[in-house]
Order: structure tokens, then sequence, then C-alpha cells
């Protein structure tokens, strides 16, 4: 054989055209660690596996017979070791010397297929990282939504706190904290708009009697009680909160010192003539209105001398601060009759 074919970069035999080896090349028969020997002159479906035999009878074979040539048939030899190794066979068939001979060129194929291996791992990598990617994705989204229901509790938490922080317990009316940061607003608004506002502080007649007479679960009751009275007789825009003990102040916004008295007389007239269990009580007020020259202070002062004042008289009254301020001679104090 021709040197060059013998060590062409490629394997090579001839075939009778019963399938017997005529010729090999050494590079196929080092491809495959055969000798020579070995394969000249044995029939090539020897060194195949049955389905290849089977390939080669229903392709190779009528496909020559027909046209003369084979071209990328796919084919399997087994080598020395017995191991498939896959080729890619061109075949021709040709006439020498008056005998028909079929020459095959094989090109291994086995570093396509590592390829081919190499390259579906690598695209099932890429599916499982996609995957994977996706599942992080999707943990992400539920984290984040995690967070902004955990923020809207938080915010929700917040607001209850506030509120209880601004609620006095005992009545669940506004407390001393939220008056004092509400009036300071209130007066800010009412400066500015030149707005009428009056203030009253109201107290308990005798309350520590109630206490003593009837225990302080009784002097509770009648501390709710009255926080109850004193809203539903107020309008929505007012406030009204417990001040401390058995005090409240009530703020009115809009209303000048005729209109506040009115209110509180309202409010003492209702009071005494509620239907107390077990004990009826009465209520002393005073009562401020904002001059636009008023702090916070000062009013709620003004308030208290004036309430100062309806205890002075004989409680169960209204006094404003800007009425007479004087107390009545003590034969007019009326005796506060508990029950
Ligand atoms: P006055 O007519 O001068 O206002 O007399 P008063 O007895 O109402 O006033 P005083 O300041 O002498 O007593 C207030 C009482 O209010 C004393 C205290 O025990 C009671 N008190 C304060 N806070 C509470 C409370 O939360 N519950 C009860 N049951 N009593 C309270
Ligand atoms: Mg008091
Ligand atoms: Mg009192």
């Amino acid at each position: 054989m021709d040197e060059r074919l013998d060590y062409a970069p490629c394997g090579y035999f001839s075939l009778t055209h019963e399938g017997i080896m005529t010729s090999v090349n050494q590079t196929f028969l080092d491809m495959m660690g055969y000798s020579r020997g070995e394969l000249l002159h044995t029939h090539v479906e020897s060194i195949m596996s049955k389905a290849n035999q089977l390939i080669f009878h229903s392709y190779f074979y009528p496909h020559i017979n027909l046209s003369g040539h084979v071209e990328e048939l796919f084919i399997s030899i087994k080598n020395r070791a017995g191991q498939s190794i896959p080729f890619i066979l061109n075949g021709r068939r040709s006439e020498r010397a008056g005998d028909e001979t079929i020459d095959c060129v094989m090109v291994q194929m086995s570093k396509r297929l590592d390829y081919e291996q190499e390259l579906r791992g690598a695209k099932t990598r890429l599916e499982e990282a996609y995957l994977e990617q996706e599942q992080v994705l999707a943990r992400l989204q539920q984290l984040h939504a995690e967070i902004g229901q955990k923020q809207t509790e938080l915010l929700e938490l917040n607001a209850v706190l506030l509120d209880l922080s601004t609620t006095d317990k005992l009545t669940g009316l506004r407390n001393r904290r939220y008056l004092q940061e509400h009036l300071d607003a209130m007066l800010t608004t009412c400066a500015a708009a030149a707005e009428p506002f009056s203030l009253l502080i109201v107290d308990i007649d005798h309350f520590k009697r109630v206490n003593d007479t009837f225990g302080h679960l009784a002097g509770d009751q009648v501390l709710e009680l009255l926080g109850g009275l004193l809203t539903y007789h107020c309008r929505e825009q007012d406030t009204v909160a417990r001040y401390g003990g058995e005090e409240f102040v009530l703020l009115l916004p809009g209303l000048n010192a005729a209109e506040a008295k009115l209110v509180a007389e309202n409010l003492r007239l209702n009071v005494a003539g509620a239907v107390w269990e077990p004990v009826r009580i009465t209520i002393s007020i005073g009562i401020a209105t904002f001059t636009g020259q008023d702090s916070s202070e000062s009013l709620l002062r003004k308030a208290d001398e004036a309430l100062y004042v309806s205890k002075e008289n004989g409680r169960n009254r209204v006094t404003h601060h800007l009425d007479g301020m004087h107390r009545a001679p003590s034969e007019h104090v009326p005796i506060y009759h508990l029950k």
C-alpha cells in the first residue's frame, strides 16, 4: 500500500463485493489495536456488533449496489479490546483490474461524541442553574412579601402603641400626654386662623367621698361613665381627655366664651340630672377662652383658677375666667349631700 495512504489521517480499508477485507491502512489498525494479519481476509462484519451488522446489511450494501457509493454512514466498529468505536464511513465502489472493490474511508467520531456529550452536560448544568436561579428568585420574592407583611404589622403595631400611649386606660379617653401635644398644635392653628377656642376643666365634686363610701371600684366606674357622658355631649371636633385623677379637660375649637359657657352648663346639668348608681355626682367646671396671646400653660392656669372659683362658690357650677371671678359669700355655699 502506498505509504501516504497507509498513514493518512483517517482509517482506510477495502472490501470485496462480499465484504471481505482485502487491504487496511496502518492508521485504522492503530486506531483499533489490530494487526494487519488479524483483519485481512476476514469479513468486515466480524468486527461489528449485531446492530451494526444489521445497519450494514440494510443500508451499506443496498446503497453501494444501487448508487455505487455511501456517504456519512454512522457505524460503530469493535476494536481489539471489544469496545465500540464510532465512525463516519464514506464508501465507494470501483473496479480495479477487472475486480470490483469497495474503498472505505473511516473518520473516528469519538471526539465529536465527547464534544456532544460535553455540550449536553453543559446544557443540563445551564438548565439546572436557571432552575436554581428561579428558585432563588422565588424565595427572594417570598422574603420580600414576608418583609412587606412584617412592615405592615409593624406599622399597625406602632399605630396601636401610639394609640395606647395617648389613651387613658380606665376611661378610653385621650390622656394628658395627648392633650398637651394636641393643645399646643391647636393653639398654633387657632392663632394663625384667628379662630376662637375654649378650654374646660371638669372636676368631680367630692369624689374622694365616693371612693371612701362606695369603694375605689365604684369610683372607677363613675370615672368611666362620666368619660362616656362628656364624650356623648361633645361634638366630633372636640377633644375630651382625662387630665388626671377625677379631672377632665375639654378642648372646644371654634367656641367663644359665651358658647363655651353654654356647653359647660349643659354638661353640668346632664351630669347632675343623670342617674348614677350607686351614687349621684356633680361636677364643677372652669373655662378659659383663647385670647390670641395665651400659651397652653396660661390657658390651663386660667381654667384652673375658674374651676377653683366654682369650687369655692359651692361646687356644681360653671365659672368662666372672664367672669367676675369673685367668690360668693360663704353663707351662699350650699351644703353638698352625698347620697
Ligand atoms: P373636690 O370637690 O374639691 O374636687 O373634692 P374631691 O374629693 O373630688 O377632690 P380631692 O382632690 O380631695 O380627691 C380626689 C380623689 O380622686 C382622691 C382620689 O382617691 C380619687 N381618685 C383619683 N384618681 C382616681 C382613680 O383613678 N380611681 C378612683 N376610684 N379614684 C381616683
Ligand atoms: Mg381634683
Ligand atoms: Mg374633685
